[in-house]
């Protein structure tokens, strides 16, 4: 009989811990739900870190040689550029620092600055509000996977 009730006492244990992670999950996704509502109301938004992830993507960094590519001028800071240097080339063929033209991108057009040629689909800029970047977002919804993640260790581990 003692096995028994050290069984339901186990049970009982287990059920608490199963309803408060229940309950906390609840919590946790009504607030991402309404989180996701707020956003999609504004229209989603992509961090200064990702849009630069998709400049890259489009318009990988090189490593500048003249050999192959030609004397070659920075139009956003007007200076010539050096062997070696970190390049982006665009598909306009206009060459330009990945420095200058990262920021030229940030701060002004996502658009070459000598031709105006689209350097990134119209769905991604849209995504990507200035004011919205420079306060900063953090991913939130990182930190929640963190959170639960750490709580599910920590019960497996009374489990075991
Ligand atoms: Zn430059
Ligand atoms: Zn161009």
């Amino acid at each position: 009989m003692a096995s028994l009730s050290e069984f339901f006492s186990h049970l009982h244990t287990l059920t608490i811990i199963f309803i408060s992670l229940l309950l906390l999950e609840i919590v946790l996704l009504t607030r991402s739900v309404i989180e996701i509502t707020l956003k999609s109301g504004k229209k989603s938004i992509i961090s200064t870190t990702q849009y630069l992830r998709h400049v890259e993507e489009k318009s990988p960094a090189i490593s500048y040689s003249k050999k192959s590519m030609g004397q070659q001028e920075c139009a956003v800071c007007l200076s010539q550029i050096s062997e070696g240097e970190s390049v982006r080339k665009l598909k306009c063929r206009h060459t330009f620092h990945k420095d200058c033209l990262d920021e030229w991108l940030q701060q002004c057009l996502a658009t070459c600055p000598l031709c105006r040629a689209k350097v990134l689909p119209d769905e991604i800029v849209a995504k990507y509000d200035r004011v919205q970047s420079q306060i900063g977002y953090d991913g939130s919804d990182e930190e929640m996977i963190f959170m639960l993640s750490a709580l599910y260790g920590n019960s497996l581990q009374r489990f075991s």
